[in-house]
């Protein structure tokens, strides 16, 4: 089973076609990892294509916020991401809210892939913990018992690699010598287009980001996405490139904030 896993559309819905239009035919099923609505300019129509075409999608902190749900407040937003929520939740339909509303804010556990989860933001705090450092990925490994956990949240591809390594203590005298068992984790960058074969055992897990869909941070303008086989146990990272000035136009006629607008241009 080939599965598009796309993250943080963030109701760019200009962006969300150009990535189903580059990989139709290519997939069979499509992962959502959350944030599906909030700073862009078209919450209903990619909340709608979610909910036709999305096996499992996550909750994010921004679908959460809409909702005006407790435990994220509003006000703890940046004022022009909480701007672009309060517009959110003024067009939003109630067919739309009732699907963010059922949406998991705890880690998915796909029924094909039981050695994997997917959440938003982290296992440790699925809707709002970023995980931006090796040393937080560290502690998220602690919280799992699955070789793989797909996030997004950051909007920044990324792999988070942890290993088990044995390691030879050394204490003096060579009768007193002992193995360790010491983990590590480092961050790898994904190179685009590269078919990457995810190995895993109980000695290496990982944790993988996919990138934005709908606004990238990564100084990289472009939509980015990720295809993942199943049966191959491959990761292919990819960026595609979509008329962002079509979605600014949205926005400047949606009146979303001018940074907002702005950034979509530089990608961050
Ligand atoms: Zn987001």
């Amino acid at each position: 089973m080939r599965v598009l896993i796309l993250s943080d559309i963030h109701a760019n819905l200009v962006a969300l076609e150009s990535v189903l239009n580059a990989t139709a035919g290519r997939y069979d099923v499509i992962w959502c990892l959350g944030d599906v609505v909030g700073y862009g300019p078209r919450p209903n129509e990619c909340v709608a294509m979610m909910r036709e075409r999305a096996a499992l999608c996550a909750m994010g902190n921004h679908d959460w916020a809409v909702l005006g749900r407790s435990g994220i407040d509003v006000e703890d937003f940046n004022p022009h991401a909480r701007e672009a929520v309060l517009w959110t939740r003024d067009v939003l339909t109630e067919e739309n809210r009732a699907y963010l509303a059922q949406l998991a804010d705890k880690p998915i556990h796909p029924e094909v892939a039981d050695n994997l989860i997917l959440t938003h933001a982290s296992p440790r705090e699925p809707v709002l913990e970023y995980i931006l450092t090796p040393s937080i990925a560290m502690e998220n490994f602690a919280e799992f018992p699955e070789q793989i956990c797909l996030v997004g949240h950051t909007h920044k591809p990324a792999i988070y690699r942890w290993r088990l390594h044995e390691e030879v203590k050394v204490a003096g005298q060579p009768e007193e010598t002992e193995q360790e068992q010491i983990a590590t984790v480092e961050l790898l960058r994904p190179q685009v287009g590269t078919l990457l074969k995810l190995e895993t055992s109980p000695h290496q897990r990982l944790i993988i980001n996919p990138g934005s869909v709908g606004q990238p941070r990564d100084n990289d303008v472009r939509a980015a996405f990720a295809i993942l086989d199943l049966e191959a146990m491959t990761w292919l990272y990819e960026r595609v490139p979509y008329p962002i000035e079509l979605t600014q136009n949205q926005m400047r006629k949606a009146n979303l904030p001018r940074r907002l607008i702005d950034r979509l241009s530089f990608g961050w």
